[in-house]
C-alpha cells in the first residue's frame, strides 16, 4: 500500500528579511531524502525582502485610474503594475502575467500576513528560488529534497482559491500520460497531469490562509513521476488569455 505522509511544519516564527528559512525548517523537522518541501511564497518573499512599503510608492496615472475604477489604493495598484509583464484584464480586478510565466489576479501581490502598509511580491524568479532552496537543503542535510513554492490563486469557472505551484525543483511539473494505455487498452492522447499544482493544492490546505502560522509542508513517500516542465501555455495555445484580452480591449 502506498502511504503518503503530509506534515505541516509547526513552530516557525514570523519571517523577516535575511532569515534562513531552509535552516529554520531543518532545525524543527528531520527532513529526509526524497521528501518534497512546500513553502508558501509569502515567507520566501519576506525572507528575501521582496516587499515594499505602500508609503514609498508613487502611483502613475494608470494606477490612479485603475484604483478608482476597481476601488483599490492606487499605490497598491502601482505595485501590481510593477510586478506585471503584461496586463490581461484591468477590470473588475487586474489579471496579469508575470515575467516567469504565471498569470494571476493582482499579480499575486499580497497585503496579508505582513505588517499594515506593506505589500509582498511573488519571488521574481521562483524556479531559481526553488532550486536554491533545494541546494541549501542538500547542504544542510546531505539529502536530495524536492521543493515546491506555492501561492494561493483564484481560478476560472469555479469559486474558491487553491494552491498553485509557482516554482519547483527536483521533478517535472507535469506527469505526462500521453501514449500510456488505460485499463481497456485505449491510448491516452491528451492527458498531462499538473502534479506540482496538485501537491501545492494539498499543501495550501494544510497551510490555511489566515493565522495558522504553517508556511511549510512536507510530503513524504510520494511515488515519482516523469514528464516535462511546460506548465504554462504558449501564447498561441492559450485560448482563455486570447478571449480575455479581446474582451478587455473594448473601451471600459
Ligand atoms: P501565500 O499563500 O503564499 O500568499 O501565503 P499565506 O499568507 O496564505 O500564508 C500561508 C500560511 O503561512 C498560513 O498558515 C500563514 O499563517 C502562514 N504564514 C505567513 N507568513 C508567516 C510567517 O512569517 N511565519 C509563520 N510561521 N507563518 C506564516
Ligand atoms: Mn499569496
Ligand atoms: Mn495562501
Amino acid at each position: 500500500m502506498e502511504h503518503i505522509q503530509v506534515m505541516g511544519v509547526l513552530g516557525l516564527p514570523l519571517i523577516h528579511a535575511g532569515d534562513d528559512i531552509a535552516r529554520m525548517i531543518c532545525d524543527r523537522v528531520p527532513v529526509q531524502g526524497g521528501d518534497i518541501l512546500c513553502i508558501a511564497s509569502t515567507i520566501y518573499s519576506k525572507a528575501k525582502g521582496f516587499t515594499r512599503k505602500l508609503s514609498s510608492i508613487t502611483p502613475s496615472g494608470r494606477a490612479t485610474r485603475l484604483g478608482n475604477l476597481n476601488g483599490e489604493d492606487p499605490r497598491f495598484v502601482q505595485a501590481v503594475l510593477d510586478a506585471s509583464k503584461d496586463i490581461i484584464m484591468e477590470h473588475p480586478f487586474i489579471l496579469s502575467e508575470m515575467s516567469f510565466g504565471h498569470i494571476g489576479v493582482r499579480a499575486g501581490v499580497d497585503q496579508s500576513n505582513i505588517e499594515d502598509g506593506m505589500v509582498i511580491f511573488l519571488p521574481p524568479d521562483p524556479m531559481k528560488a526553488a532550486a536554491d532552496l533545494s541546494a541549501e537543503l542538500r547542504t544542510l542535510t546531505g539529502e536530495a529534497v524536492g521543493v515546491v513554492i506555492t501561492d494561493t490563486c483564484g481560478r476560472s469557472f469555479r469559486r474558491g482559491q487553491t494552491g498553485n505551484a509557482i516554482g519547483w525543483s527536483g521533478f517535472p511539473a507535469i506527469r505526462d500520460f500521453r501514449g500510456d494505455t488505460d485499463l481497456f487498452g485505449h491510448v491516452l492522447k491528451i492527458t498531462e497531469e499538473a502534479v506540482v499544482d496538485e501537491i501545492a493544492g494539498f499543501a495550501n490546505f494544510v497551510m490555511g490562509e489566515s493565522n495558522n502560522g504553517v508556511p511549510a509542508v512536507i510530503f513524504r513517500n510520494c511515488p515519482s513521476w516523469t514528464g516535462h516542465n511546460d506548465l504554462y501555455f504558449r501564447n498561441d495555445e492559450d485560448i482563455t488569455k486570447r478571449v480575455l484580452k479581446k474582451e478587455w480591449s473594448q473601451p471600459l
